[in-house]
């Protein structure tokens, strides 16, 4: 039944002007927290989580920036979806809740909130509630019976809290403002979209999902990727380098030059700063900061919990500026919100750690310190701290090798690389000398040749084949020349052929080239490499001629090249321009996995795909290593007399 007292009320409302400020600034004045937890209870005051800012402006100007390849400028679209990845303590929740709380004040709709268990949509309703009573105590209808535990029937519209414990009953509700908190709890996989299928038919509707990442893939994380990938950008006090904070530091591929930021016009006539979109297809590698705490040791090495609570700091990535966590506080006050990735249109996302907070629990120091904890306890503490610290997906591949990372490798493709670029086949600079390594199996014997740097440390990889018997190899290195720079021929100083397979007819392949120039090796993992050393080199036992053997750490090998050598670059392997050409060759260098067990230890993957090229350039590096660890490498590449 209408009662015509109340209609001209509710026409009155809905032709309102809305305030002008945003949600962040109007929940600042007039949002009272009430909590059983006296801690939290008090004035709502966005200062404490000034990134949550972004969402609640967002909430009411749904507008993201989108770059268009058309007009090659930012332009601003309509948002659909809003996906925080996130620690523990991010005031995400909270913030969701002041635009619940806006809407039941100015601009009333209907509300879903999906939370994971009863007890949790009971926490909710006790939050928001009491706070609204507080704010506008008309939102209520005076029917005590309207405000029940999983449903609140208010002035103009209804918020229905929903989860795994009310699962099938709002099917047919229309909702325009969606939160989904905590996906990762709710354990259906496809909660995500089950939700934005409920908003299909309201025009102008938000959904927010908000939730601690768990593994990697999982729903938040997909929803992350879908996005803009938001990173909450500073500007370092020393050099000005824009970077994000992160605890690690991570080598991360970007579409984006965050050095040369644009100034664009946000629809409402504020200025934002957004980055610049390498041309399409371009990508460029950045570093991000990091946390240092290394030095934090007592006298004897130990780690010294006081100097961490008060040394540990944040690194510029660019400069290694120390940042303290004052300034880093200060920091994260001017901090803004910047895409890394060009996402779905409409689609927002961020990733919120607790290194944003100026909480004491989430300082530096007490970051540094849960991590050392987390380390004690192996991989669930590691990947707890990752979700509920760093709000990061956890991922069990600690280290693997794409395709991109050999090609950010070929000589000139890096600022600064003092290898000119060269083609398969050419011996790019006069080398120290040329390394083979030989990978052996049942039927081939494949090769790759390494040209060694002045350093002794880098080498460019300058060719590769397969053969079908080690004695090619020994052919190979008997003959073969390359040519150099100046045309000027090279022989192969010295090769490295592994002899876990045909062993005997690898010997003799080993035999057959002169002055011990052609080395078997093996690769010890597990029990047997630990009471290896860095290598051994000795007699080959029950083989009467004189013929040596390395053997050699498989994981420190593996670690060498795939990680300091093609990822940290620590010292660098180098590819010719045309190492793309040859799918295989850079498939087989891309084969090794370092994972993470359930002690949370790392080890390569035992079963790798084929390997055989990526195990030739290991022999390559080992065995080079090898030799300048001897100094027994002279210069013996001479340029061969005559042809
Ligand atoms: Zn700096």
């Amino acid at each position: 039944m209408f009662q015509s007292n109340i209609l001209p009320e509710a026409f009155a409302r809905a032709f309102q002007e809305l305030p002008p400020e945003s949600i962040w600034e109007w929940a600042d004045t007039n949002v009272w927290l009430v909590s059983k937890d006296a801690a939290e209870a008090g004035p709502y005051r966005s200062v404490k989580t000034p990134w949550t800012r972004r969402l609640q402006e967002v909430a009411r100007e749904l507008v993201m920036p989108c770059w268009s390849w058309g007009r090659g400028e930012w332009i601003w679209v309509q948002v659909v979806e809003y996906t925080a990845m996130k620690a523990s303590q991010a005031g995400l929740s909270e913030a969701a809740l002041n635009i619940i709380r806006w809407h039941c004040k100015y601009d009333p709709c209907n509300v879903l909130y999906g939370i994971d268990t009863r007890e949790e949509a009971k926490n909710i309703v006790d939050r928001l509630i009491p706070s609204l009573a507080d704010i506008d105590p008309t939102i209520f209808t005076g029917d005590d019976d309207d405000v029940g535990t999983y449903v609140a029937r208010l002035r103009d519209m209804v918020i229905w809290f929903i989860g795994s414990f009310s699962t099938g009953k709002y099917a047919n509700k229309q909702t325009p403002l969606r939160v989904l908190d905590e996906i990762e709890e709710h354990g259906a996989k496809n909660t995500v979209r089950e939700m934005a299928s409920r908003g299909k038919t309201s025009e102008d509707g938000l959904q927010i999902n908000l939730s601690k990442p768990k593994l990697a893939n999982g729903p938040i994380h997909k929803a992350y990727q879908r996005g803009n990938q938001e990173h909450y950008f500073f500007r370092c006090p020393s050099c000005g380098h824009v970077q994000w904070p992160s605890f690690f530091e991570q080598t991360i591929e970007t579409v984006m030059d965050f050095q040369n930021l644009l100034e664009v016009r946000h629809p409402s006539g504020r200025t934002v700063l957004l980055p610049t979109p390498y041309p399409e297809g371009q990508r460029r590698t950045i570093t991000t900061s990091q946390i240092v705490f290394d030095h934090c040791r007592t006298p004897l090495g130990e780690w010294d919990k006081l100097r961490i609570l008060d040394e540990s700091y944040l690194s510029c990535s660019s400069c290694k500026h120390r940042i303290d966590e004052p300034a880093k506080r200060s920091l994260m006050q001017t901090a803004w919100w910047m895409p890394t990735s060009h996402g779905s249109p409409g689609s927002i996302s961020q990733q919120i750690s607790d290194l944003f907070s100026s909480d004491r629990a989430s300082s530096i120091g007490h970051l540094v310190l849960d991590y050392l904890d987390a380390k004690k306890e192996g991989g669930d503490g590691i990947a707890k701290f990752y979700n509920h610290r760093l709000g990061l997906p956890f991922a069990n591949e600690v280290n693997t090798t794409k395709e991109a990372d050999i090609l950010a490798n070929i000589a000139g493709a890096s600022e600064g690389d003092t290898c000119q670029p060269y083609r398969r086949g050419v011996v790019p600079f006069v080398p120290r000398a040329l390394v083979l390594g030989a990978d052996v199996g049942g039927n081939y014997a494949k090769w790759s040749l390494g040209a060694v740097g002045d350093n002794l440390e880098d080498v460019a990889i300058i060719d590769w084949g397969e053969e079908i018997d080690p004695s090619s190899i020994a052919d190979i290195i008997n003959s073969k020349t390359w040519p150099g720079p100046d045309g000027k021929p090279f022989r192969i100083s010295c090769g490295f052929i592994d002899a876990k397979f045909r062993k005997s007819d690898v010997y003799k392949a080993c035999l057959a080239v002169p002055g011990r120039r052609l080395i078997p090796t093996a690769g010890l993992g597990g029990a047997a490499a630990r009471s290896v050393k860095a290598w051994s080199y000795h007699q080959v036992p029950t083989y009467q001629r004189n013929l040596k053997e390395l053997t050699y750490n498989d994981r420190d090998a593996k670690d060498t090249l795939y990680i300091a050598g093609l990822k940290k670059r620590r010292f660098r392997i180098w590819f010719p321009t045309d190492v793309g050409q040859d799918a295989e060759f850079v498939a087989e260098l891309c084969a090794e996995e370092l994972l993470r067990d359930e002690d949370g230890r790392t080890r390569w993957n035992d079963r790798p795909g084929a390997n055989h090229y990526g195990d030739c350039v290991k022999d390559i590096i080992t065995g080079l290593r090898f030799l300048t660890r001897k100094q027994q490498l002279g210069t013996s590449p001479q340029p061969v007399s005559e042809g």
